[in-house]
């Protein structure tokens, strides 16, 4: 009789203990619910300032260099006076100071188009549903003169219909491919291959080529506004078509990246993810 009561006390022990455990299981998870709203708000509150700041930011972009064109092209104007009005007047140095002057100012105009132009990028624009085929069909009709000069061997797979900024897709791969001709070694004929895969969430593009490549120390500089690895009488260039293709991929949340071995080619990797109309 004795054992009974004992097995009887022991089994409502363990009993309580379980339910004692499953209280504080049911405490844990409220807790960690209460965490996680609390965290989540804060996240939230977090990227709505920053994407205020972002704005604010975009908008001085703008203003500034806006307000800069109309000086520049007095400075533009005016040195333009002076070269021609006092042609044989100056001497050698002051010949040479208006010169510099001159190439300053219309670089730094440069710089200003290019600044804007990158600021104003994929402002207003709408997402649709496109065949990426059309797109890149376009492309290569607009890059028909460096394919011919180059003969540059294209190869592209079969691409997808996808919902995205279709004429920030065309400048993306567009400065991709012109690259891929461009960052040759001299006498290289271009091989270049786009393809892509579908993944759950994102479509994966891939445009490869068997050009100088990239030293992996320069991987993540490159994608800088302005930032060149090479002089411009080696490549022409202007240091904004990495830094343009990095705002088109991010404006569609998507990441891109280099994969290369110097010497042998580079393979230039972004994700677009899947998004509805
Ligand atoms: P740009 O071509 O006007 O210099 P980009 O922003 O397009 O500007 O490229 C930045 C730098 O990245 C280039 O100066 C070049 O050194 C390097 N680069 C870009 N694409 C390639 C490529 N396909 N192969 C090797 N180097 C590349």
């Amino acid at each position: 009789m004795n054992k009974l009561f004992d097995s009887v006390g022991e089994m409502t022990s363990k009993a309580l203990s379980l339910k004692q455990a499953g209280d504080e299981i049911l405490r844990l998870n409220e807790t960690l619910e209460k965490h996680i709203a609390e965290r989540t708000q804060q996240l939230e509150t977090q990227n709505k300032e920053l994407i205020r700041r972002l704005c604010e930011l975009e908008q001085f972009t703008y203003t500034t260099n806006h307000d800069l064109q109309e000086p520049l092209r007095t400075l533009i104007q005016f040195t333009q006076l002076i070269k021609e009005n006092y042609a044989g007047k100056l001497d050698e140095d002051g010949n040479k100071y208006i010169e510099f002057i001159s190439k300053a100012a219309i670089r730094l105009r440069l710089v200003v188009v290019v600044l804007l132009e990158y600021s104003l990028l994929g402002k207003e624009s709408i997402k649709t549903m496109f065949d990426c085929n059309k797109v890149i069909d376009a492309v290569l009709s607009d890059l028909d003169d460096a394919i011919k000069g180059s003969n540059a061997k294209i190869t592209v797979q079969e691409l997808p219909t996808i919902i995205a900024f279709e004429t920030e897709m065309r400048l993306l791969l567009q400065n991709l491919i012109s690259n891929a001709i461009k960052y040759q070694n001299k006498g290289n004929v271009p091989e270049i291959n786009l393809s892509f895969e579908e993944n759950n969430n994102e479509w994966l593009f891939q445009i490869s080529d068997n050009g100088i490549g990239i030293d992996e120390k320069y991987k993540d500089k490159i994608f800088i506004l302005f930032e060149r690895l090479h002089k411009r009488s080696d490549f022409a260039g202007t240091g904004i078509g990495l830094a343009r293709c990095k705002k088109v991929v991010e404006l569609h949340g998507g990441r891109i990246w280099v994969e290369s071995v110097p010497g042998t080619g580079s393979t230039f990797k972004f994700t677009i993810p899947k998004s509805r109309l």
